[in-house]
């Protein structure tokens, strides 16, 4: 019987060692799953899906592409990220800034490279000679060098500047800041209506609109006549720049409330139209995260609310483009 008592005390041991060390992961892990069935009573929710939920809302701290630094507040772009309008602002200044100083030392070796070339010719010399230049030929096929070096650098950072802004100018839910540049291109490559051929008040048009997930890539615009553009958008008084703006301020807002129920831990509700379907039908969906999905209903990847679907009672994906009237449930 020694041996017994002795294999209780140890264990009595053992246990009160436990006590002052923190607990195991496994423990934490039955803690929460206890806190969840409590909670199941007035929660549907299970395990799984509180899990999920809590790893999204992990993955909802997000970071603005522009600065790199944690943001909940901003602009929203059609791949569901957020940028801070002060960099947006700050992005634009530095590409003008980028290219500003290109220009200024494209001019200063163009008139280094004049002064050489008329330095080479003997009314040249004269004319230097006359008005006390100093500068040997040597000294400027030098700073012409030198010039040049430091205009390729130029360059290229303006070059870099300008493809971070045009990948996130792209994705912005409104006109972006290129918006003139981006009409200029559409109008040099379709040069007319592309649907009926007029070449008189043409209007630049988004094919997907932004707020049904398109995107301001070139590829996604189009030339159209004024006629037509009415016709596309369906309305009789048009301005071109309103229609579109506020469709995309829509989508924002579905990016915006969709972020909010996964913070909270809320639900969903929403009229969803599959690409298959004519019609819209309602849906409850528990979200757990934002994702672009490649579908094979569409060309491009489109931005979409994974969640528990309530009425297929399985993890589904929805489009964001395809809901209407969203609100928390
Ligand atoms: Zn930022
Ligand atoms: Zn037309
Ligand atoms: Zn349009």
């Amino acid at each position: 019987m020694g041996t017994s008592r002795r294999a209780q005390e140890i264990n009595e041991a053992i246990k009160d060692a436990r006590k002052l060390l923190p607990p195991s992961r496994d423990e934490i892990w039955r803690q929460v799953q206890a806190e969840a069935r409590d909670e199941t009573s007035h929660n549907p929710r299970t395990v799984a899906q509180e899990t999920r939920a809590n790893a999204s809302l992990a993955s909802l701290r997000v970071t603005c592409p522009i600065c790199s630094s944690f943001i909940d507040e901003g602009a929203y772009l059609a791949n569901g990220s957020l940028v801070h309008r002060a960099c947006l602002v700050n992005l634009q200044a530095s590409v003008q800034t980028a290219d500003d100083n290109v220009n200024r030392d494209r001019e200063a070796l163009a008139s280094l490279k004049r002064e050489r070339d008329s330095q080479a010719t003997f009314f040249g010399q004269f004319k230097a000679a006359i008005r006390g230049s100093k500068k040997d030929p040597q000294e400027l096929d030098k700073l012409v060098n030198d010039v040049q070096r430091n205009l390729k650098e130029l360059e290229e950072t303006a070059v870099s500047r300008k493809a971070t802004a045009t990948a996130i100018y792209d994705l912005l839910l409104d006109y972006p800041p290129d918006w003139r540049e981006r009409t200029k291109a559409v109008h040099d490559r379709d040069d007319v209506c592309t649907s009926c051929g007029r070449s008189r008040d043409l209007q630049v048009h988004h094919v997907t609109p932004l707020g049904r997930g398109g995107t301001n890539r070139i590829e996604n615009l189009t030339l159209l006549c004024e006629r037509c553009h009415r016709r596309e958008h369906n309305v009789r008084s048009f301005s071109g720049r309103g229609i579109t703006s506020g469709a995309g301020t829509a989508f924002a807002e579905r990016i915006q409330v969709i972020s909010r129920a996964i913070k909270a831990g809320a639900d969903v509700e929403f009229l969803y139209r599959k690409p298959t379907e004519e019609s819209f039908h309602k849906r409850v969906v528990t979200p757990f995260q934002l994702t672009e999905v490649n579908h094979e209903h569409d060309s491009e990847t489109t931005l979409c609310l994974k969640g528990f679907c309530h009425l297929r009672h399985d993890d589904r994906h929805f489009a964001l483009k395809r809901m209407r009237s969203l609100r928390i449930h």
